[in-house]
This record gives C-alpha cells, structure tokens and sequence, in this order.
C-alpha cells in the first residue's frame, strides 16, 4: 500500500510517500517512495496541490496524518471522521501551538481527498502508559480529574520508533527491555520505557517541560512565570512567546537555535555559548539519572534526533559522568562517522545512536488501521 505521510506545521507541509505492508513490515523492506516539502504555506489546500504536483500525480491509497496531541482520548492512531476531527480540534486548546495547523492539513486533504482513508497518528498516544504518579501534578485532585491538567508527553512517535529498532537489532521484543531514550532535536524529550511501556518522560502539559531546547526553555519554576506576570507586568501571551521561541539554547547563549553554532561560539570562548552547552547536557544527564531510578536501572541508553544523532560531543558531554551508573562511552564508535543505527557503548547499560524515523511509524500505523492489525 502506498501512504502520503503528513506532517503540517505552522508554515510548512512536509510530506513522505511509503510503500508498505505486513510481510514488508516484518521484514523491515518499508520503501521511501518520495519525501519533500512546501515551505512558506498560507493555504493548505494549494499546499497539497504543489505536493501532488511534486509527486507527478503519483496515486496514493491512504493517508497518515501526524498530530501533535491526543489528550488522554486518544490512546493509539485512529481512522479519522468527522467526530475524530472534532476532537482533535477539540485539543486545540491544549496544544494552541501544533494542533490547528494539524487540524488545517487533516482538513484540506480530506477535502483533497475525499475517497481515500486517512489516520490520526498521535505524539501523545504512546505515553499512554505513563502510571498516574507520573502524570500527576501536584494540584488539587479536581484540577486532575476535570481540568486535565495533567502531564501527557510528547515526542511518543519517535521515543516508539527508537525503541523498537533497538529491540529489532537485537532480535527480540520491545518488551524484553528497559530502556531510555532521548530525542535531542530542536525539541528534545527523554522518555524511559519499561518493558515496552512509556513510563515516564521529560515533557507534560504541552511540549515545553523538561530538557533544555532549541527556543524553548524546558523546566522553569511556575513562581517565575507568576512573577513575570503579576510583578513585570509581562502580558501572558508575551510570556508565552518567551518560554516557546526565545529561551533554550537561542535565549541562553544569544547565538542560535542551533546546537552547531552554539557549540562553535563556545568554543572561542564564549560565555553564554558556553553555559547553554553545559545547561543543555547536565539536564540530559540529570533526567537519565532520574529514569535510571524510576525502573531500577536500564539496559540501554539510545539517542536520537538531529543532536542526538549528530553530535558526538554532546552524546560525549551527557555521559560524562554517569559511568558509576554503567553508561560507558566508546570513543571509537561514537566519534565514528555514520548515519546507521549503531552500538557506542558496550555496557553494563549499551548505549547506542538510533535516527529517527517518525514518518516511517506513522506509514505503518496507517496501514494497520486500515487492516484492523493490532499495533505493536
Ligand atoms: P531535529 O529537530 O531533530 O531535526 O534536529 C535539528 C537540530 O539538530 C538542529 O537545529 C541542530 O541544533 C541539531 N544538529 C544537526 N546536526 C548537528 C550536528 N552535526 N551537531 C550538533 N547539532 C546538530
């Protein structure tokens, strides 16, 4: 089966085509057909007319649609109609950042096209799993139970994706391990995974807790968002802007978004360049610590994400000092220059650089929805 991949975002449509099936799944033999994007996008509909454009009009039986949140309604990727477009929009409020301009590409490609199945495939659903003690905030029961309130996590395509190769290269299942993964990437979560269960992970509400990002600030004590509010007299939606587009490692070192340019700003010397490095790798650090504790200990440590995969240093920078916890790097192989999955350190825990693959996971959930074939 041929599946149109889509990932739409605030000015731009990304896109994948996949040839899959159940034997081509078992065996790993998944083809990418195509794969591109329409920047700059103002109207989805014209988008999805230049996709097919720079597709040749090449047919598709189906499509899978990435979506940021799925609250705690959607558990797994679901057929989309009308009341699952509801309630994705529904979440908007939850993810005023991501859900509406999912929303917008579900819409014109239903629109688009009408005889075709098309799939949610959900970012939160894979932490589903996360047991109430970590999904908790420590806010009054009701702010819980009626104002879902509550921790969701993110990132659950690729924490998924990542897990599964893992146990694949090693020919067993997912659920033969503990393991824990960080997705570093311009957004960056760690998530540990029990036995093939999300059990925790760095971020809660919406995608800004946690790690230190790209923009975005990652852990900050709620008093000081209060206090930007209540005392500086900063308009909430100021706020906003700040903790999602000019914190992480851009507010931080005042270079870049980008971990390369961070990392050659500090090696002159620099500072604040220098300090976002180090504050984005000890809170990596500190959050494997943590997931170490959470599931008495790890078989694996997997990295991902274009600085997860990329960068050796940084892999080199958060292992530093966690050889007490049996995370030991090997020099050679993480250095190595490669784009496959691979081992760089041997253990106790392995540690290893997975890259990513989230369109590819979306393409298979896509077809087994269509098939009624149970997700793994
Ligand atoms: P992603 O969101 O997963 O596509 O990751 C994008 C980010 O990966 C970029 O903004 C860079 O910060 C980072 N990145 C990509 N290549 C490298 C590299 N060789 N070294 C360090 N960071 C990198």
């Amino acid at each position: 089966m041929k599946i149109l991949v889509l990932n739409s975002g605030s000015s731009s449509l990304k896109f994948d085509v996949w040839e899959t099936s159940p034997s081509m799944i078992a065996d790993s033999s998944d083809l990418l057909l195509a794969q591109g994007a329409v920047e700059r996008v103002t109207n989805m509909e014209d988008a999805l007319t230049s996709v097919f454009r720079k597709l040749h009009q090449m047919p598709v039986d189906a499509v899978g649609h990435r979506i940021v949140h799925g609250g705690d309604r959607y558990q797994t990727s679901v057929l989309i109609d009308d009341q699952v477009e509801a309630g994705i929009n529904a979440l908007s409020v939850l993810a005023p950042l991501h859900n509406p301009h999912n929303l917008a590409g579900v819409r014109a490609a239903r629109r688009y096209l009408p005889g075709l199945p098309h799939v949610a495939v959900f970012d939160t659903a894979f932490h589903h799993t996360l047991p109430m003690h970590a999904y908790a905030y420590g806010l009054p029961w009701s702010y819980l139970t009626e104002k879902g309130i509550r921790r969701y996590g993110f990132h659950g395509i690729s924490h998924r994706y990542v897990s599964w190769r893992f146990a694949e290269h090693h020919g067993r299942k997912r659920a033969d391990y503990k393991l824990i993964t960080c997705h570093l990437g311009n957004g960056c979560s760690v998530c540990a995974i029990e036995y093939g269960k999300s059990i925790d992970t760095s971020m809660g509400f919406t995608p800004l807790e946690g790690l230190l990002m790209g923009t975005r600030a990652g852990d900050v004590d709620a008093g000081a968002i209060l206090h930007l509010i209540m005392h500086e007299q900063q308009a909430p939606a100021d706020v906003l802007k700040l903790l999602n587009s000019q914190s992480g490692l851009r507010g931080l070192s005042g270079v870049s978004n980008d971990m390369r340019d961070v990392l050659a700003k500090a090696k002159t010397g620099d500072e604040r360049a220098t300090l976002a490095v180090e504050t984005f790798c000890y809170r990596v650090r500190k959050y494997i610590g943590a997931y170490m504790a959470a599931m008495d200990g790890a078989d694996a440590l997997i990295f991902t994400g274009g600085i997860g995969e990329n960068s050796a240093e940084i892999r080199a920078r958060v292992c530093e000092k966690l050889g007490h916890i049996g995370i030991h790097l090997d020099k050679a192989s993480n250095t190595a220059n490669s784009r496959e999955d691979r081992q760089i350190g041997k253990g106790p825990v392995e540690v290893w650089v997975v890259p990513t693959e989230e369109e590819l996971l979306i393409a298979r959930d896509t077809l087994r929805c269509i098939l009624k074939i149970p997700h793994e």
